[in-house]
């Protein structure tokens, strides 16, 4: 776990905006199939090979980061760059995915995020639909713990860009300087949160999640 940055401490409301895929649980299997589920569809509608596919999104992806230093780019803008539109990589998403076959209650995460909301604001933003997200929360028994939840389908762009933090925010009713974003990738999901002037935390999966009311209150760096 990393911290970067914490609102001032008698700020308040604070609201906690969660990532969740390697944020909320941890499980590479499923997010490595979230992954080649969505190569292998696109692999299906350009008539190519899957392994062949996947090379040529590598090397998309590498030419972008070439003209864009010290960026990162999500795989929803790399399948836009593919011709795949936003409701369409929406639609694959809620067709493909199976959080039911690899996801499982988890009691103390809900416990922690209950500690967690005695004293603070509570969302998930994601770059999965609100319908996977919903489906995901219920296999790791997290159902009525989010009040807001803002999705790939909630604004149609995905992480990172300002627009679904910002509702995520607005939602909540906390101003950018009470938010703290919580996730498992620096540049999706801390870069620009930070820049915007919220708090930040990278965590390395679910483990560090539980720490959180502690490394809170103290307040240092874990
Ligand atoms: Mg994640």
């Amino acid at each position: 776990m990393k911290i970067y940055k914490l609102p001032d401490r008698d700020r308040t409301p604070v609201l906690l905006i969660f990532d969740m895929d390697g944020t909320l649980y941890t499980n590479s299997v499923y997010l490595g199939s979230q992954t080649d589920l969505l190569v292998e569809r696109l692999a299906a509608l350009k008539g190519k090979d899957p392994a062949g596919m996947g090379e040529e999104i590598s090397a998309f992806r590498e030419g972008w980061l070439r003209k864009n230093p010290g960026k990162s780019i999500s795989l929803s803008l790399i399948l836009e760059g593919f011709g795949v539109s936003m409701e369409e990589n929406v639609r694959w998403r809620e067709e493909l995915y199976r959080p039911e076959a690899y996801l499982m209650p988890d009691p103390r995460l809900r416990e922690t995020l209950l500690v967690l909301a005695g004293s603070r604001k509570l969302a998930v933003l994601t770059n999965n639909p609100v319908s996977i997200a919903r489906r995901t929360l219920r296999c790791l028994g997290l159902e009525g713990i989010f009040p807001v939840l803002v999705g790939l389908d909630t604004c149609m762009v995905s992480k990172p860009q300002e627009i679904p933090f910002r509702k995520a925010a607005e939602e909540s009713g906390v101003d950018a300087a009470g938010c703290v974003s919580i996730g498992d990738r620096y540049e999706i999901d801390l870069a620009l949160p930070l820049e915007m002037g919220m708090g930040g935390i990278l965590v390395d999966g679910v483990e560090d999640v539980y720490r959180l009311p502690q490394v809170l209150e103290a307040g240092l760096e874990a």
